[in-house]
């Protein structure tokens, strides 16, 4: 993706310049899968794959957008504003409705968005669309929100014009991530410390598998409600427990048969892979590839057996990759059912991974998958293009 073709796209749509142009990155997260939403722990970091925007206001009262990547355009009246049928736009009407709510006079936007984050990969493209397009009408409207409201209306976007509800990790990294660092997140408090993600030796290596299971999303929202209901069974023994973050292994185990089996193995997950974030940030500090590689396939393990969202395609890249010479870890990344498995694969063995796993893979399913060797970018802002 030529960011600059945005440009000479919004001018030959609307006839004007674009005013502004954002970047809005993806992301990846080394671990703490599915604990955002339990007030938990994550690790998340930007990437070097992102998703363009050229906008600019117009007075015509419209949403006017143009996806580049699906070549499709889109024209809502700004007084009619709700969920359209079609899927993509949703993503930016979302956001413009959290404007609308939060009191903010959106005029007509002309937007011209298009990038090269790989749709429905793990790599939350969707997110990268809202937080882009919160931080372009912050800009071009002179909004004056601060940038954890704009994470939070992006949020806001995704669950109630996408339908998914999601935890606020994936908009707040792709809106404050660091070039080179990743970001250790506390999602009950907000707070966030940087670790400088300096892995001289070693790559972040993605396989996406390219598939996406059609129960993702309803599976997702049913996953967050098996951990709600966790908490109010385990809060009438504890009330200080508001979120499975506050809840120890022992309340668990002691309240069992209650939980009853599934809900049980949920919250062991979600527990157990809180701790693990929290061994993986000195693990990474220290430089220790090793130990946050056990890491990383122990959480694999726990989201494949305990919290039940791996899947087939999943669970052979990550049984491929435990076999190859020079990784360290790996597990799959993201919502689950699909996406991509993240590993951290020693340098010099980087290509023959990439060349391996694929035939593998590729004799196993029919498919190959696709390899990224990605890099770690700074997060959201105005590009000058
Ligand atoms: P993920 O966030 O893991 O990439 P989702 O299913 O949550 O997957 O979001 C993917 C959806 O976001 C796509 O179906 C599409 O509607 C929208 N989307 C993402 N990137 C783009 C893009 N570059 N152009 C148009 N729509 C996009
Ligand atoms: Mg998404």
């Amino acid at each position: 993706m030529n960011p600059k073709r945005l440009r000479q796209k919004h001018h030959q749509l609307f006839g004007s310049e674009a005013e502004l142009m954002v970047r809005a990155p993806g992301r990846i997260n080394l671990i703490g899968e599915h604990t955002d939403y339990n007030d938990g722990f994550v690790f998340p970091a930007a990437i070097d794959k992102a998703v363009y925007f050229a906008v600019s206001q117009n007075n015509k009262g419209l949403f006017r957008f143009y996806s580049v990547d699906f070549d499709e355009y889109f024209e809502m009246k700004v007084s009619a504003l709700s969920r359209s049928g079609t899927v993509w736009a949703n993503y930016l009407l979302g956001v413009a409705r959290q404007f609308v709510k939060a009191g903010h006079a959106i005029r007509g936007v002309n937007c011209v968005f298009g990038g090269d984050i790989p749709v429905g990969a793990g790599l939350s493209s969707s997110a990268a669309l809202e937080t882009g397009f919160a931080f372009a009408l912050n800009r071009l409207f002179n909004c004056d929100e601060s940038l954890l409201s704009l994470t939070k209306m992006a949020q806001k976007a995704e669950h109630e014009f996408a339908g998914v509800m999601c935890g606020i990790m994936d908009q707040f990294a792709i809106l404050q991530g660091k070039k080179g660092n990743a970001m250790r997140l506390d999602c009950r408090s907000l707070d966030f410390d940087y670790a400088p993600l300096e892995l001289s030796e070693t790559r972040i290596v993605l396989c996406n598998t390219k598939i996406k299971h059609a129960l993702a999303s309803s599976e997702y929202n049913s996953r967050r409600k098996e951990c709600e209901q966790g908490v109010q069974i385990l809060k009438k023994y504890d009330p200080s427990i508001s979120a499975l973050r506050d809840a120890g292994i022992v309340l668990l185990e002691e309240h069992r048969t209650e939980l009853g089996e599934t809900v049980f193995k949920r919250c062991k997950y979600v527990l157990e892979e809180n701790n693990r974030v929290n061994e993986a940030f000195p693990a990474l500090q220290k430089g220790d590839v090793a130990s946050l590689g056990q890491l990383l396939f122990q959480s694999h393990e726990g989201l494949k057996n305990e919290f039940e969202v791996s899947c087939g395609e999943l669970d052979l890249l990550v049984d491929l990759a435990r076999r190859m010479e020079g990784v360290s870890g790996a597990r799959m990344m993201g919502g689950g059912f699909g996406g991509c498995t993240i590993n951290l694969v020693q340098k010099v063995h980087t290509e023959d991974f990439a060349k391996k796993i694929t035939e593998s893979y590729r004799k196993a399913t029919g498919t190959s998958p696709e390899i990224y060797v990605v890099k770690i970018a700074g997060g959201t802002g105005e590009v000058m293009i």
